[in-house]
């Protein structure tokens, strides 16, 4: 789960990683009387879960409370790619004299978090990756021995950050950051800029904070920090409904017993030339409640024009989900054409069932290439 700056930096706040005060603010007038709070010149910031708010004008500096409530005026509204602003954040301005990088991630290669600090910050690390590979210090932490401070100074010093009062700083928030990593169960801390000020003060200026979904019953207080109105019609109705579904842009709806299985149903439908129109992984079970609740969510798409039912039988049994398919669709309404293939345990007997039954818009074929090239067709 992607968590907006603000709630990102209140994680941050929690661990003691120095970050501007702000408030909320989802109107100008509330704009305004935010930056009346805070004081002095503020920053405007755009709330969305995209990078690259600077650049489309999502962040915007403002003399005083006035100015605060004309460029909130400005920001409400805007489309940041494809993201619609609907939150700012107002951050008391800071001043900057240097913009670094520092990020904590995993690697999954390597199995380990890695840590990656560049005082080349600001701009996108991709592009400094791009353009100046040499300027990104790596580092890899053993999580079976913990992180040791050493290592952050190994990171600090590859990164040629000299001066004995940042190094201080950014050895603290490195530290810190890793615990907040580990204990928010995060599985990306971005902080970019970290900021220098003039007076030589190191801060976060920006957070980008992703959380495992699946560790979120550990942390109600950050599972509570979704917002429900910014996540896709389609996905959060998956979500209510337990169905593992990734909303994607053709129109060959998918449904796989199996995440692998499923994958592949993606790249055979691409292969038989169509798009599909989502990712979707009934799971082990295969149950009839399971494969109804599936096939709802998949039908709710209005960009779905066939569905490619694809199962494998292993500890799943064919003949079940030929049951669960009848079912559905006694209990919801389908108009676009279903094509099955099933192979493996009871696949004959899944079959029989299904040619018994012989619903109008069912097409059972024997293979996923001659199921996938029947999806694409009836989707055209
Ligand atoms: P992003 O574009 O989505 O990564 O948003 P950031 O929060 O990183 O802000 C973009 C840029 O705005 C930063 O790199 C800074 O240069 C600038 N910025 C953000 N906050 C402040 C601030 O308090 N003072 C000043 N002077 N610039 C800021
Ligand atoms: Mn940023």
């Amino acid at each position: 789960m992607d968590l907006y700056e603000y709630q990102g930096k209140e994680l941050f706040r929690r661990f003691g990683i120095p970050v501007s005060e702000g408030r909320l603010a989802t109107s100008p007038e509330e704009a305004r009387a935010a930056a009346d709070e805070l004081g002095g010149q503020v920053v405007v910031k755009a709330q969305v879960l995209t990078g690259g708010r600077g650049k489309a004008g999502g962040v915007k500096l403002a003399d005083d409370a006035a100015d605060a409530e004309r460029k909130a005026h400005d920001i409400l509204g805007l489309d940041i790619r494809g993201h619609v602003v609907r939150r700012l954040w107002i951050e008391r301005a800071s001043e900057i004299a240097k913009e670094y990088y520092l990020s904590l991630t995993f690697d999954r290669s390597e199995k380990k978090p890695l840590f990656m600090l560049t005082t080349e910050g600001g701009v996108e690390i991709e592009e400094v990756a791009a353009a100046k590979p040499d300027a990104i210090a790596r580092l890899h932490v053993n999580v079976l021995e913990g992180f040791q401070p050493y290592q952050a100074r190994r990171l600090i010093y590859g990164a040629n950050i000299d001066d004995p009062n940042e190094q201080r700083q950014v050895l603290d928030v490195i530290g810190k950051l890793y615990r907040c990593f580990v204990e928010t169960d995060a599985m990306l801390c971005e902080v970019n800029p970290l900021i220098v000020t003039p007076e030589g003060e190191v801060k976060a200026l920006d957070s980008k904070f992703t959380v495992d979904e699946s560790a979120l019953f550990r942390h109600p207080d950050i599972a509570e920090m979704r917002d429900v109105e910014a996540a896709d019609p389609l996905e959060a109705f998956a979500r209510e409904k337990g169905v593992t579904y990734v909303k994607l842009d053709g129109s060959v709806g998918i449904l796989g017993n199996g995440a692998g299985l499923s994958m592949s149903t993606v790249d055979v439908v691409v292969v038989a030339g169509g798009r599909p129109a989502n990712f979707c992984d009934l799971g082990g079970g295969g149950d009839a409640e399971g494969v109804v609740d599936a096939l709802e969510v998949i039908n709710r798409d209005p960009d779905v024009r066939s569905i490619f039912f694809n199962i494998f039988g292993g500890i799943t049994r064919c003949d079940e989900v030929a049951r669960g398919i009848l079912e559905a669709l006694h209990r919801i309404e389908i108009a676009v054409p279903i094509v099955v293939r099933l192979d493996g345990t009871n696949a004959d007997e899944g079959r029989a069932i299904l040619a018994d039954a012989a619903p109008p818009n069912l097409h059972v074929e024997p293979t996923m290439l001659d199921a996938a090239k029947r999806a694409v067709e009836l989707a055209a």
